[in-house]
This record gives structure tokens, sequence and C-alpha cells, in this order.
């Protein structure tokens, strides 16, 4: 099994095999960790994620912020949920140096070996494994060959153009040159930035961002329309970008990164191209900030158990093309989202404005903030049902009957509870412990509330049985799939269901 790109995605998914069991390899081009300020925090569903698995006490230290969302900046409108009870988005503010640090910690305890210093420049498949060829740093050629791989490596992903997926989508006109600066001074006391925010602020041939998230350090970030060209900011290409827009210099101090970026909308065609998977910013780039993480970290954590129990050979037919059925509408959805923020913050003049200025009065009502906040979660995702006699094939999850958006099932037994297809509530258990407890493992769990069930023997090896007392059950039991999501819920038909899903031997490894 072989990984490419150790972003937060290829190591979020090496973290989720290691747990299955399987020993990846990560292969990975640059010789050393990344150190490019990039991210600077995680929001939505992969916190509750990193909570199942016991790691966001270990991500959360230090973190300058790591709760339930007081508000989020959408698009230049702001949201706020200040007296919301029960609000669903979770941020946490983490640097992705820092994320890739933990993750590759978690991956070396997991034993997952990561190769760095070794670019992938060819990919070659047949019906029973993929060959990559390899440049390693320092010259020479060779191959390693697996059963699967799986593409992380990032928006130019060179795996998505050799098993020749198409990426399309857009380009943005406007470049971002984002800069990380030591700032000793007051910055906003100083009368060079006395009309600017904190935030975002509008200027007639821009954007200009100032903001800090840790003392003694001010991100400043230009926004202009220009042609984007690859390769490193100068200090005095910045300056210039900034004069043009602001109409002065600003008191930035020493720089300590710059960089450039231009947005992109893009979804792949394909998520999956026979033996060959892509995930995170190789399937999807979003046009706005705060969910390409969530999108691709979680997508990495739907990818990992079905291919373990491929590789086990125990993953009936239809599971891994459950991948892209289920994970594609979930990019879509989010591409909604981040395109309409990227809207919001590029809507100019009085036309703009008055958008802007509606849709904060909007969002101020209760229920747009909550269907908002549901939506930057993803805890509105609901993956529709699967199985064999499901009566849905590859594109199921797409589409009205896909259960995205808000939630209209009411709850009933097995398949149709409304529960199924949902990430699981974090229920607090009659024994003190949390649902989030019983996930640490990554193994489908069956968790009994008094409804009774049993697993069928083929499959006890690896689902955990879970007898428990709650207040007030959602239902008599659940079945809770390894990413989180619930497969099952009641009682009627749960043997039946635990073997659909993880119980059944197939030729499909
Ligand atoms: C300025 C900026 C701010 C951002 N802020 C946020 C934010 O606050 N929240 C958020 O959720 N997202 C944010 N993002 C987006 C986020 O950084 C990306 O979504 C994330 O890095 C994607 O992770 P990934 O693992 O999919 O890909 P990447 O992080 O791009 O990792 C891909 C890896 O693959 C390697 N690789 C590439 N090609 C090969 C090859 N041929 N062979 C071997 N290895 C290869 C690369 O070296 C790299 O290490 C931001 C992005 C930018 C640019």
């Amino acid at each position: 099994m072989l990984i490419v790109g150790a972003g937060p995605v290829g190591l979020m998914l090496a973290c989720e095999l290691g747990l299955a069991g399987i020993r990846p390899i990560v292969l990975e081009k640059r010789p050393e960790p990344g150190d490019l300020p990039k991210a600077n925090g995680l929001g939505g569903q992969i916190i509750d994620l990193l909570d199942h698995r016991g790691l966001l006490e270990r991500f959360s230290a230090g973190s300058p912020f790591s709760g339930r969302a007081p508000g989020f900046p959408f698009g230049s409108v702001p949201l706020r949920f200040a007296g919301l009870d029960d609000i669903p988005l979770r941020l946490l503010m983490i640097q992705q140096p820092r994320l890739e640090r933990l993750l590759t910690e978690r991956a070396a305890e997991l034993g997952v070996e990561i190769r760095r210093g070794q670019e992938v420049v060819s990919l070659a498949q047949d019906e029973n494994g993929v060959t990559l060829g390899i440049e390693p740093q320092g010259g020479g050629r060779r191959e390693v060959r697996a059963r699967y791989v799986v593409g992380c490596d990032g928006g130019r992903s060179r795996l998505r153009e050799l098993a020749g997926v198409g990426f399309p989508g857009t380009t943005d006109d406007e470049v971002l040159r984002l800069g990380h600066f030591a700032a000793d001074v007051h910055l906003f006391e100083s009368p060079q930035v006395s009309g600017l925010q904190p935030g975002w602020n509008q200027m007639p041939t821009g954007r200009v961002l100032l903001t800090s998230l840790q003392q003694g350090v001010v991100i400043a970030g230009v926004r202009e329309k220009g042609t984007y060209s690859d390769g490193p900011v100068k200090l005095e290409e910045f300056r210039a970008a900034v004069r043009r827009v602001v109409g002065e210099d600003l008191p930035l101090g020493e720089p300590i990164w710059l960089s450039s970026t231009v947005s992109q909308a893009r979804l792949a065609e394909r998520y999956r191209e026979g033996r060959v998977f892509l995930a995170g910013d190789a399937a999807h780039l979003f046009p706005a900030g705060g969910s390409a993480l969530n999108v691709g970290m979680t997508d990495a954590a739907n990818l990992a158990w079905k291919l373990a129990a491929g590789l086990r050979g125990r993953g009936p037919e239809w599971l891994l093309d459950t991948y892209e059925s289920e994970r594609r509408p979930v990019a879509e959805r989010a591409m909604i989202q981040t395109r309409a923020q990227a809207a919001l913050d590029r809507a100019e003049g009085a036309d703009g404005e008055a958008l802007r200025a509606l849709l904060t009065e909007v969002f101020a009502y209760e229920q747009a903030a909550r269907h908002l906040a549901a939506m930057l979660q993803g805890s509105d995702t609901r993956y529709a049902r699967y199985g064999p006699d499901s009566g849905l094939g590859r594109e199921a999850g797409q589409g009205p009957d896909s259960g995205q958006g808000p939630d209209t099932g009411q709850g009933s037994e097995g398949g149709g509870h409304s529960l199924v297809g949902r990430f699981v509530p974090d229920l607090a258990l009659a024994d003190g412990r949390r649902v989030a407890e019983l996930m640490r493992r990554a193994r489908p769990v069956l968790l009994d509330l008094g409804g009774g069930g049993t697993v069928p023997d083929d499959c006890a090896d690896w689902i955990d049985v879970v007898r428990a007392r709650a207040e007030d059950p959602p239902a008599g039991t659940l079945l809770i799939r390894p990413d989180g999501y619930v497969a099952w819920a009641g009682t009627d038909g749960l043997a039946r269901a635990a073997e659909e899903w993880f119980g059944r031997a197939s030729s499909h490894a």
C-alpha cells in the first residue's frame, strides 16, 4: 500500500491505515517535513475525528483557540454564534507545520514508514497492482509496486495527471500575496494603518488582510487582479503590491515568510482510476478558506478502513466504490459554500455592499446561522445506504436522496433510521465514557444501548461490541463505522448489516 505525499492528508491516511494494522509506505518528494505556514487551523468534523482517535488534546495543546466556534468569517460577512447553544461548528487553531509534525509523530508511533526525497514520476497499473517510478533525491531511478496507491500529492497532483483524471474548474484572476512579519510595533496603533481594520479590508483596487494569531507575528495579505506566477515572493514585490492597493507602505517589520497563491475551484473528474485513488487537494481545491483540510482529512478517514478491508480480502465488492460516491458529494457541497464565500468576498461596488449588508441581516437569524454552521462543519453530511440489496449503485450519495443538506428524515428502525449515514452523536454513556472514546482504534463498533444485537461469527474478530446504557438513547443499537458514521441503527437486520459492511470475504482485493 503506497501513499504519495506526506502533507496533512497523506499523513492522516497513513495514521488511519496504521490503526487498521496496515503498514503503508508514504513517498514524499520533499527531503524535509514542510515548514510553510499555509493553513492556520482546522474547522469541522475532522476535529471530532481527532477526538475519536484520542488526539484532540495533543493537537490542541498550546493552540490559541480550540472549541465551538464563536463565529466565522463567511467570505467577508461575519457569522456570529454568540448566545446560540450547541452550534455544531468546531475550530482548532493550529499552524500547518505543527499539524504535519504531530501527524508525522503519530504515523511513526503506528509503524508507518515515510520515505522522503522520493519523487513519483511515472505510473502503470494492471489488474493486480500499481507500479510507480521514483526519482530519489541524489539521482537514479527505481520502481515500487503495491496493490493500491493513493495520491495525496496536492493540488498539482502528478498522480492525478498520470492516472489520466481531469481536474476541471476555475482559476481566480486575483493573486494573493501573503506574508508573516515579525512586528514589534503595535501595528493597529500606527497612523499608517489607522484606516484599516483587523481582518480583510476592501479597497478600490483590491483587498488587504491584517491579522495576528500569535504574539509578535502579523499576517498580512494583499489580493489584487493579476497573473499568478510560481516561485518565491521577494519583499520588494510584496511591498509594491501593498503600495498599489493601500496607496502607501505599511510598517510590517521583518518578513518571516512570504508566498503567493491563487484561488482555484476544482474537482477531480473521478476519485478512483482502477487501483489509484485521489484524496485531499489532489481531488479538490476550494476557492475560499476553512474547508480544505476538513474535507481532505475526512476523505482519508473514509478511504482508510475501506482500503484496509480490501487489502485483507474481506471488503465487499462495492465498498471501495463508496469512497467516491460518498466523498465527491461532500466536496461538491463544500464547493457551494466556498464559492459563495469567494463571491461574497469579491462582489464589488454598491452591488457588493448591498449583498453583504443584506446577508449580514440574514445571518443574524438563528436558523440561517445554524444551517451555515452545519454546512461548514460537515455535520449535514448524510451518506446513502449501500449494500448489495440497497438498490443504490455507484452514483448513490448524489442528488436529492443523498441526504446532503438539511435533515428531513425521521427516526425509524434499521437502514431508515435518521442517524443512519450520519456522524455518530457523542453520547454520554452511563459508565462515564463518551462514544468518541469507543472509536480510538478505528474499528467498527456495535454499540448496544439496550436493544440487544449480536454480530455474525465471521465478523466477531473485527467488530468491537460495547454494551452500555445512555439516558434517552437515540436507538437500541448502533453500528458505527470506523470513520464515525452510523451504518445501522435499531435492532432488526443488524447482523446482516454488519456482515454487509464489514463481514464478507471477497475477491475484490
Ligand atoms: C496560504 C494558505 C492558507 C491556507 N489556510 C487553510 C486553512 O486555514 N484551513 C484549511 O483547511 N486549509 C487551508 N489551506 C489549504 C491547505 O493548506 C491544503 O488544503 C492542504 O495543504 C492540503 O493537504 P494535502 O495533504 O492534500 O496536500 P499538500 O499539503 O499539498 O501535500 C502534498 C504533498 O505531496 C508531495 N508531493 C507532490 N508531488 C509529489 C510527487 N510527485 N511525489 C512525491 N511527493 C509529492 C508534496 O511535496 C507535499 O508534501 C491553506 C492554503 C494556503 C496556500
